[in-house]
């Protein structure tokens, strides 16, 4: 805190001053713009990202053992073919019509009941859970962070890794987050989504056909289009199966009734 203060009113005064102080503060950013966010700090920053989410009263957790325990035990056979297993993967459930499914830098992922209700089987909640865990495995929400960082006139050094640090980069990725993180890295979480499904032998055409029917349902579900940052479905239909076909990927696993009677406490598909 006492460091990212410091370095924003250096920021301010530099901004105000001078050409030869802005040409100084340009070249600090250039450095910047490449230096690593370590994983201790991409855990501090996911972690209040979680803690600014579930402060809002209308996030509200849904707990009930078998569901949650469901979720958790997918969203670890996904997080183990993303190459980060030493991240504290966790797994949220909140409880909203919304269909919508989110993820947070260091391992942190969110799925609604509403996008639960929705699925037909455990390859779907695969290729979802699969598709989040590619934006952590490729660190999206970091390379995200650090445009909005660098655009606040914040040095990502000067973060270092205080909890308040970690508080206020946190508050930044919980919002960043809800905006989606643009097309190209949408492409890149199918195609991880549908990677990582392959490896734990799961159908990842499961995904397209969710994406297909989530696309159908004619209302615009959250998943599909935050702030319209989300590419067209049918364009991400047609590259997942392009990209399908082009790596060979496939898996026998689809487990559709198991997956009914361990979602039945969330009550009926819409
Ligand atoms: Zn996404």
């Amino acid at each position: 805190m006492r460091k990212i203060g410091l370095v924003l009113a250096i920021g301010v005064m530099l901004g105000t001053s001078i050409g030869c102080y802005r040409l100084l503060l340009g070249g600090l950013f250039a450095a910047q713009a490449a230096a690593p966010i370590s994983d201790q700090q991409e855990i501090a920053i996911g972690q209040a990202g979680v803690e600014q989410i579930l402060a809002k009263p209308e996030n509200r957790l849904y707990r009930e053992p078998r569901v949650n325990a469901y979720v958790s035990e997918v969203g670890g056979e996904m997080a183990r073919q993303t190459g980060r297993a030493n991240l504290p993967w966790q797994f949220f459930i909140l409880e909203s019509p919304q269909k919508n499914a989110f993820s947070l830098p260091g391992g942190k992922i969110f799925v609604t009941t509403g996008i639960l209700r929705s699925m037909d089987n455990r390859a779907q909640l695969a290729g979802v859970l699969g598709h989040e865990a590619g934006h952590i495995g490729a660190r999206h929400g970091i390379a995200e962070l650090k445009r909005a960082l660098l655009a606040r006139g914040v040095l990502i050094s000067a973060l270092g890794d205080t909890p308040m640090a970690g508080q206020i980069a946190g508050r930044l990725a919980a919002e960043l987050v809800l905006r989606g993180y643009g097309r190209q890295a949408e492409f890149e979480a199918d195609e991880l989504g549908a990677t990582y499904s392959s490896k734990a032998n799961y159908d990842p055409r499961q995904l397209e056909i969710f994406l297909s029917d989530l696309g159908k349902s004619g209302e615009s579900p959250a998943w599909l289009s935050p702030l319209e940052t989300h590419p067209p479905i049918k364009e991400r239909i047609e590259r997942l199966e392009n990209f399908i076909q082009k790596k060979n990927l496939g898996g026998s696993r689809i487990e559709a009734i198991p997956f009914k009677a361990d979602m039945a406490p969330l009550g009926k598909n819409d």
